[in-house]
């Protein structure tokens, strides 16, 4: 299996057909070794410098609400470097209670932020991509139980060979404390199911990561527009929640959730992946209304 040099969810495909999505950190610090070919920029950003000046301050808003916020969800280095942690403790049940119970909520967020995506890349009326989307719907649709798992740690993954279980790691469960936090998570993982083993919603993904690459300059394309792609899902499919279930917290704080797990000190991206830094920078940059929302609604509680 490839290395890892940091982040999250990755999907391998194998010979038997095998999607996995892991939320694997840090692995080359445990190596001593770092890679940055995440960093490496094609060409300058198309973002205006204000609007990059806006993605930066909605970015402290989130990593700052991960300092003050209760419920914040950890940062994946964090989670990486703690201790394994048995199915039967407090906070992995905790989680995996969550998890189960979201799991339906997130299905139908992720159905609506899918349509809502297609409808955004000009995709919706083609007939071929519709076909494509109703078979990714049905694979969302399957998805039944989450499993929560020790040996997975901070990973979460999905085998097609059993498509309607969401692996989880007890220590990914235990380390995000919100539902908005568990419901991003959730949804990228969902996500990864509906393009399943033939990539059917490739044409999507790679308009995603053109537009991401093109804003912010970084490559954005293959296995990273899937990861970002993904994130993007969790993110609106949180901001759905949110929108939906109205509450006495601050609507910044609920929506910082959905994200900050990327606000680590040791920020390492990979091939796959963007640094966790940077997946925040282009998600932000990829989703405006999400910026204007973090930033309207700061004032802290
Ligand atoms: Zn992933």
């Amino acid at each position: 299996m490839k290395r890892l040099a940091t982040t999250r969810h990755k999907k391998h495909k194998t010979a038997i057909a095998v999607l996995m999505c892991f939320l694997c950190l840090f692995v080359a610090s445990l190596f001593g070794q770092t890679k940055s070919g995440s960093h490496s920029s094609r060409k300058p950003p198309s973002m205006s410098p204000e609007t990059k000046e806006l993605v930066e301050d909605a970015i402290g808003v989130v990593c700052t609400q991960a300092k003050l916020d209760p419920k914040s969800s950890l940062a994946i280095d964090e989670m990486q470097a703690r201790p394994s942690l048995p199915t039967h403790s407090p906070e992995a049940r905790a989680g995996a209670e969550r998890a189960q119970r979201l799991l339906p909520i997130a299905k139908a967020r992720v159905v609506a932020s899918l349509r809502q995506l297609a409808i955004d890349y000009g995709f919706h009326k083609s007939r071929k991509f519709t076909v494509r989307m109703n078979q990714a719907i049905a694979r969302i649709s399957g998805v039944q139980r989450v499993r929560p798992d020790m040996d997975s740690r901070d990973n979460a993954s999905v085998f097609l060979s059993r498509p309607r279980v969401i692996t989880f790691g007890t220590l990914f469960l235990a380390g995000l404390r919100s539902d908005e936090g568990m419901i991003s998570v959730l949804a990228h993982e969902l996500m990864h199911i509906a393009d399943g083993d033939n990539d059917s919603l490739r044409q999507l993904v790679a308009a995603v990561g053109n537009k991401a690459s093109d804003l912010t300059g970084l490559d954005i394309h293959g296995q990273r527009a899937e990861e970002i792609t993904c994130d993007l899902i969790g993110a609106m499919a949180a901001r759905q929640y949110v929108g939906d279930t109205p509450g006495y917290e601050s609507i910044a704080r609920r929506l910082a959730r959905s994200i900050q797990h990327n606000c680590v000190e040791q920020d390492e991206g990979d091939e796959d992946h963007l640094s966790p830094r940077n997946t925040i920078r282009a998600l932000l940059a990829l989703n405006p209304v999400l910026v204007r929302e973090l930033i309207n609604d700061r004032e802290e509680r």
